[in-house]
């Protein structure tokens, strides 16, 4: 058999970009993955040509001795051959981690798992502790190793035998005519061993389903739909295989007082017409850091004389600390001018006065001598 052209594998052209590359890879990868596929060989035979081609095609070495001199060129260039499906799957871990998460056993099928699956929590924090970091415990409810049998499943003083049906390898073969057929060992449904004395804790399964608490170290500056990743809390994996990774999103409360872009928050403040008209030192909210005695933190703003609504003064380094630590964002004091509503007839009679003054000094200002409207006006 003829080995298909990696470009055609992927459906690429030879001039595709490292991200068209990848992205390629994602879609044929996914189309014929192992677990999307049970029980036909064909597409795990495609899965493998196709995670074989990344393998060259993303490295650009290998790449570049591909596109000179073919298959004949990496003959013996690669170590261990990029045929391994184990390789292909700790390769897959990296880039489809959540995708496939959610079993204890990982990846499904009737080969051996390299870590348990990977688990996803979603965690809410106030604005305030986004922005300057916080520690949380965080609850995962999701089955935990059995601390009695250590996950092996088995009691106390036994272990988990090699099932003899299979002689240990999970997998049963069968000749047809000329062709073997390989499917999972129906004794041990796969999993090589058999267990005779079983744990009473966790029936055999090696897990127990008990929530857990998992503190969490959320860094300064963390937003809506970021995602941490902590190693090694994920879905424990069957026998000694590692445990998967937990995956903990974070959802930021919405706070009244700010709106957040990025780094910048944007804040409202009323101010009162004749403070507008005078200048005036406006207190604003501010994100924080917290007050010592728990008061919300302020800072106050010069607003200068005739303000308009609307006027915008940008606040340096008072906004959401930026995530690599290099300072903080701004914060953005919109100003919004409060006209009077209820008035007293006196309030009235000062307005109106207020008014025909300040229409004779826009006159004024025009170069229209004040004295004569006075005048006229009589
Ligand atoms: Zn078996
Ligand atoms: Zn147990």
């Amino acid at each position: 058999m003829s080995k298909r052209c990696y470009y055609e594998v992927l459906g690429c052209s030879k001039d595709a970009s490292a991200e068209e590359l990848r992205r390629a890879y994602k879609k044929e990868a996914l189309k014929h993955h192992p677990d999307r596929n049970q029980g036909n060989p064909r597409a795990e035979q495609t899965f493998k040509e196709v995670n074989e081609a990344y393998q060259v095609l993303s490295d650009e070495q290998k790449r570049r001795i591909y596109d000179q001199f073919g298959f004949a060129g990496l003959e013996g260039a690669a170590s261990g051959g990029p045929g391994d499906m184990g390789d292909v799957f700790s390769h897959m871990q990296d880039l489809f981690a959540e995708m496939f998460s959610g079993g204890p056993f990982g990846f499904g099928g009737n080969r051996a798992p390299r870590r348990g699956g990977d688990l996803r929590v979603q965690q809410r924090l106030s604005l305030r502790d986004a922005a300057f970091g916080c520690k949380r415990e965080v609850v995962v409810h999701a089955p935990s190793r059995c601390d009695d049998c250590s996950g092996s499943g088995a009691a106390a003083g036994s272990k988990p035998e090699a099932c003899s049906a299979c002689r240990g390898t999970g997998q049963v073969s069968t000749a047809r005519g000329f062709v073997m057929f390989t499917a999972p060992c129906a004794r041990c449904q796969g999993r090589g061993q058999v267990i005779r004395n079983v744990c009473k804790s966790c029936k055999g399964e090696g897990v127990i389903a008990k929530p857990r608490k998992v503190t969490v170290n959320f860094p300064a500056g963390i937003d809506s739909g970021q995602r941490l990743r902590v190693q090694g809390q994920g879905m424990p994996g069957p026998g000694n295989v590692p445990p998967g990774d937990l995956y903990v999103e974070v959802d930021v409360e919405e706070d009244s007082r700010f709106e957040r872009d990025g780094t910048d928050l944007v804040t409202r403040v009323n101010v009162g017409f004749v403070d507008a008209a005078l200048g005036a030192e406006v207190r604003v909210p501010s994100i924080g850091p917290e007050t010592e005695n728990g008061e919300e933190p302020t800072l106050t703003v010069s607003i200068p004389a005739g303000t308009q609504s609307g006027a915008v003064f940008t606040l340096k380094g008072q906004g959401i600390p930026r995530l690599d630590g290099r300072g903080r964002g701004c914060l953005i004091v919109v100003v919004q001018v409060q006209v009077p509503t209820a008035l007293t007839s006196r309030a009235r009679e000062l307005l109106t006065m207020l008014d025909e003054e300040l229409r004779l000094g826009a006159e004024d200002a025009e170069g229209v001598s004040r004295r004569r409207v006075a005048a006229s006006s009589k």
